[in-house]
């Protein structure tokens, strides 16, 4: 391959990310992308999830701090306090508190809009890469299963213009052009795997006269088929004494925008110092609403023909529940995979594909495997899901009381560690034990109970 221009579609983290590897490759690379880009760490209309929690795991924070020397101390500087991924959150699932541990794992949690902001500052500083912005890319040009290039229209001046290309990385999210593109070829476009889950995330803002964290980052309410409401509560960077908080709700049932019900929901959540922290507090940004209806996965891997120039990495490929904040760094070890691949000059999209399909197949059996336990959710139940799911609840259970447990489950979470990481026989036994030990203690943790009534 002649590797003189590449372009990328899209400016997401994918897509700044994908340029930050094609510019050690390519003379020149162009990101293209249909939004005008701000020129400052705010929400964006192509971005729809900008609005909502966004947080690194600690495999995303390891990946962006090498691609991106000194991000995290740039990411501190803009208000972002980071923490430790375990002991510095109080996480619950199924209502109750796991036992804080220190994971050495690092949590960040920066809004989308001031990581996607800073990661952009450093892509456009690259002296090989340029971002267009308000462009929007539209077709195809090809010969053979080779992207020659590609048609360009300006959204401001109306017109349309073609560049040419040597190596196109498709990054324009969930929407993901390629499979379309694929079809106006007679090619076969790739299987869809869904898992249907019907999640709705509603968001706001608020100024609170006590920070509500204490020595802690956030508080984070998992939802789990026992408790299906659930939250991300941080404080916000933005602001003195601001915090943001992400109502999570499956299978339809969604917080709603207007402030009354926004904070009954609030209230109904099984951790009721959320909702005293909030009652009175002035709202900063209203609540806004997002839903995602399903987890998607486009399996490239299987498609008997490709292009051999152009593939897609990101929210293109699979799109993953976002209650377990996989997608951005997924996207980053895809990254690192085309990087691998080009740098051994050995570049083929089968490969790049199937190793893309590996990465993801981890943190798919960790976030669809888990949506399955919902009765209601769609999607392929094998048998290893269902034993899978059985256990993983009682893992939470015994992580109550027992750090390493804990630990364990986040390193996994966090995409350190492989899932078969949960099933080693020293890890079984610590759930067989803290299940006992669990059991017999009382929680005193709040319950479904002694939620707030008023
Ligand atoms: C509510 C919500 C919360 C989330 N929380 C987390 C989290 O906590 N942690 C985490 O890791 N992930 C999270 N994710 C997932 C994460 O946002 C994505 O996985 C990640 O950002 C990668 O997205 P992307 O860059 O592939 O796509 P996107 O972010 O969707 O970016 C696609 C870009 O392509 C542009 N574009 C589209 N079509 C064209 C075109 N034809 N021409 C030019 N430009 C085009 C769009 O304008 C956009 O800028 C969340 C997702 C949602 C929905």
């Amino acid at each position: 391959m002649q590797r003189d221009h590449a372009v990328v579609v899209g400016a997401g983290l994918a897509g700044l990310l994908t340029a930050r590897i094609l510019s050690h490759h390519f003379t020149d690379v162009v990101v293209v992308d249909r939004d005008r880009l701000p020129g400052q760490a705010q929400p964006r209309q192509g971005v729809a999830q900008s609005r909502h929690a966004h947080g690194l795991v600690a495999r995303g924070q390891e990946i962006f701090e090498t691609l991106f020397p000194g991000i995290s101390g740039q990411l501190r500087q803009r208000g972002v306090v980071p923490g430790d991924f375990n002991s510095d959150i109080d996480w619950y699932f199924g209502g109750h508190l796991l036992a804080p541990g220190k994971s050495g794992l690092t949590s960040i949690p920066a809004t989308r809009p001031t990581l996607e902001f800073e990661v952009r500052r450093r892509v456009t500083d690259l002296p090989n890469v340029v971002v267009r912005d308000h462009t929007e890319v539209t077709a195809l040009r090809t010969r053979h299963r080779q992207v020659t290039g590609l048609e360009l229209y300006s959204l401001p001046t109306k017109t349309s213009q073609e560049i040419e290309t040597d190596f196109v990385v498709d990054c324009s999210g969930r929407g993901g052009r390629l499979a379309k593109w694929m079809a106006t070829q007679d090619m076969t476009p790739p299987d869809e795997e869904t898992v249907e889950i019907g999640l709705g995330y509603t968001s706001a803002r608020f100024a609170v006269s006590e920070d509500p964290f204490g020595d802690k980052i956030a508080t984070i309410l998992a939802n789990s088929p026992k408790e299906p409401r659930g939250c991300f509560f941080y404080r916000s960077p933005y602001g003195d004494n601001e915090v943001e908080i992400s109502l999570t709700g499956m299978l339809g049932d969604h917080a709603p925008t207007d402030l009354p019900g926004f904070m009954e929901f609030v209230r109904s959540l099984p951790v009721p110092s959320i909702y005293t922290a909030l009652r009175g507090a002035e709202v900063v940004d209203h609540p806004v609403k997002l839903t995602y209806p399903a987890s998607r996965w486009r399996h490239y891997e299987s498609c008997p023909e490709l292009f051999d120039n152009l593939v897609p990495l990101g929210d293109a490929i699979c799109s993953l529940d976002p209650i377990y904040a996989q997608g951005m760094t997924v996207a980053a070890l895809q990254a690192l995979e085309l990087d691998r691949l080009l740098a051994a000059k050995r570049f083929s999209a089968r490969t790049y594909h199937r190793a893309c399909a590996r990465i993801i197949g981890q943190a798919w059996s960790v976030s669809a495997g888990a949506d399955l336990a919902y009765p209601a959710a769609k999607g392929r139940r094998t048998v290893f899901v269902r034993f899978a799911n059985q256990y993983i609840s009682a893992l939470h259970v015994a992580a109550r009381v027992d750090p390493v447990l804990s630990n364990t489950f986040f390193q996994v979470a966090g995409l350190m560690r492989s899932p078969a990481t949960l099933f080693h026989p020293h890890v079984v036994a610590r759930v067989l034990v803290g299940t006992l030990r669990a059991g017999r203690t009382r929680s005193l943790e709040p319950t479904r109970s002694n939620r707030v009534h008023t």
